[in-house]
């Protein structure tokens, strides 16, 4: 068995992971946080720090990327969709970010 580091435990060394790890290789993932799921669990902006929790809004619709490497990988998630993918507050006003890009015009 082929053995594989991977260095970072974003969406993205998670993933490489577990594709290398269907593909017969013994993975290690090394995370310099305290948690794994990098800037899907939380993003920086200059000094400020959103903990908005899980941000994936795209890439799960049928063909979406991490729709098709969930089947590849033969893991079943029941997902569904929100309208409303993104809502940032402490302005005057909510600004959203929809799933349907027309209801920005709205
Ligand atoms: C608000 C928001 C909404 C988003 N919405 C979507 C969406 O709907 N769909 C979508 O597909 N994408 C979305 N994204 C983008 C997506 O979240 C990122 O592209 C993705 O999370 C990046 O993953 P990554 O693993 O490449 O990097 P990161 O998430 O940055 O992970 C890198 C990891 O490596 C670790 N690391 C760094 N250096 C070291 C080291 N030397 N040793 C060990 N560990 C280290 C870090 O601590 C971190 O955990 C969104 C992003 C944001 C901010």
């Amino acid at each position: 068995m082929e053995n594989a580091i991977i260095i970072g435990g974003g969406i993205g060394g998670l993933t490489t992971g577990a594709l290398l790890s269907k593909h017969g290789y013994k993975v290690i993932v090394l995370e310099a946080g305290g948690e794994v799921g990098g800037c899907d669990g939380k993003f920086f902006k200059d000094l400020f720090s959103f903990p908005v929790g899980a941000t994936f809004g795209m890439g799960f619709e049928e063909e979406g990327i991490h729709n098709k490497i969930l089947r590849y990988l033969g893991i079943n998630v029941n997902i569904f969709p929100l309208s409303e993918a993104i809502r940032i507050t402490g302005f005057s006003a909510p600004l959203s970010i929809f799933q349907n890009r027309t209801n920005h015009l709205k």
